[in-house]
């Protein structure tokens, strides 16, 4: 089946008036992609299509007029009201690994008839049985076979190791700007439902990155925690000398290891499980990429934000906690603590 986008040098989003609403699989968090394409559905993650709405901001009004609470995360309110505005009648969500507001959402869409099909991390990544049954489970309930699945696992491998180059010319060869790493990196949760279009446009960014003059900037940084919501978080942040090289959540999403098994794969990615491993990366990610500074990413109403003290406890550089809650542009408070944060760091290191 070919699907319908925009022409445009990034990932972009599927027409979604244009897909077949059957095939579609609505996807709260990074789940094993593999699965739902080796199965011929569409996966589609529900939080880029909200968050890459031109009425996102309204999106999560919606949701709060149809009885979600004010004090619930805009994420969580975007996918609500994305899932009803595209009728999708099929969504896996990630009942352990990603937050408990995921889990009631899912009962939510159960009161409203739109089929739900759950999938949980374990609580420990070393429990690989575990993993290894959700895997099976998943492949099951879409009605696929596993050895199918980890064929799809060699083929997405192929075109996930362009983003993880991508990421390379990012702080290499400095030649990436940190909002196109997000961009590439946050859209491998679903490979914009078509990988074969995807990894089209990853070669021919790649050309183009390669041959360009490298990015002047004062410092580096990185972004830690979950995507940000603010839409123009990268382009202030680079506006003002600072050049993102390393923004951890996203790469995570692009499975930067090097696995043979889906297990190995998913017991890897750091986000579903307890904090310590994401702090290895996190500090691995500081040395390699000499980061001078980091962004402290937390969405407001999000049990996340409690990991921030231990993320200050653990790595020995100036951190920056930004709190947002709804889609659209930074206010001026916020551009004049990250202002002032940058000025700082440009002071200690210059
Ligand atoms: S931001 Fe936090 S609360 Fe919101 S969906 Fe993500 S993990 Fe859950």
């Amino acid at each position: 089946m070919t699907l319908k986008f925009n022409d445009n040098l990034l990932p972009t989003l599927p027409i979604m008036e244009d897909l077949p609403v059957d095939r579609i699989i609505g996807i709260t968090s990074t789940i094993p992609i593999e699965i739902v394409f080796a199965a011929g559905y569409i996966p589609i993650d529900l939080n880029n299509i909200f968050v890459c709405d031109p009425s996102a901001y309204k999106m999560v009004e919606d949701a709060e007029s149809a009885g979600l609470p004010r004090n619930t995360c805009a994420w969580i309110k975007g996918i609500y009201s994305a899932v009803r505005k595209y009728h999708i009648k099929k969504v896996v969500s990630v009942i352990q690994g990603d937050c408990s507001n995921n889990q009631a959402l899912m009962e939510i869409f159960q009161s409203e008839g739109i089929e739900t099909i759950p999938f949980a991390y374990p609580h420990s990544k070393t429990d690989k049985e575990f993993l290894h049954d959700q895997l099976m489970r998943l492949a099951d309930s879409l009605g696929v076979d596993y050895s199918k699945t980890e064929e799809m696992k060699k083929r997405l491998d192929s075109i996930r190791a362009k983003v993880h180059e991508i990421d390379k010319l990012t702080w290499v060869e400095n030649t990436v700007t940190g909002e196109e790493n997000h961009i590439w990196t946050v859209s491998t949760s679903d490979l914009m439902g078509d990988y074969t279009i995807f990894e089209e446009r990853a070669v021919r960014f790649l050309k183009l990155a390669k041959n360009r003059e490298p990015i002047k900037y004062d410092l580096r940084i990185g972004v830690v925690g979950i995507p940000p919501i603010c839409e123009d978080l990268y382009s202030f942040l680079s506006s003002i000398g600072a050049h993102v090289v390393f923004n951890e959540i996203q790469r995570q999403f692009s499975m930067p290891y090097s696995t043979k098994t889906l297990v190995e794969q998913y017991s890897q990615y750091t986000y579903p499980y307890d904090i310590f491993s994401r702090l290895e990366d996190i500090q691995q990610g500081i040395n390699q990429r000499n980061i001078k500074g980091l962004i402290h990413y937390v969405q407001s109403f999000c049990h996340r934000h409690i990991h921030d003290s231990i993320i200050r406890k653990h790595i020995n550089l100036p951190i920056l906690t930004l709190d947002c809650d709804r889609p659209g542009r930074l206010d001026g408070a916020m551009k004049t603590r990250i202002e002032a944060f940058i000025e700082m760091l440009k002071n200690i290191f210059s």
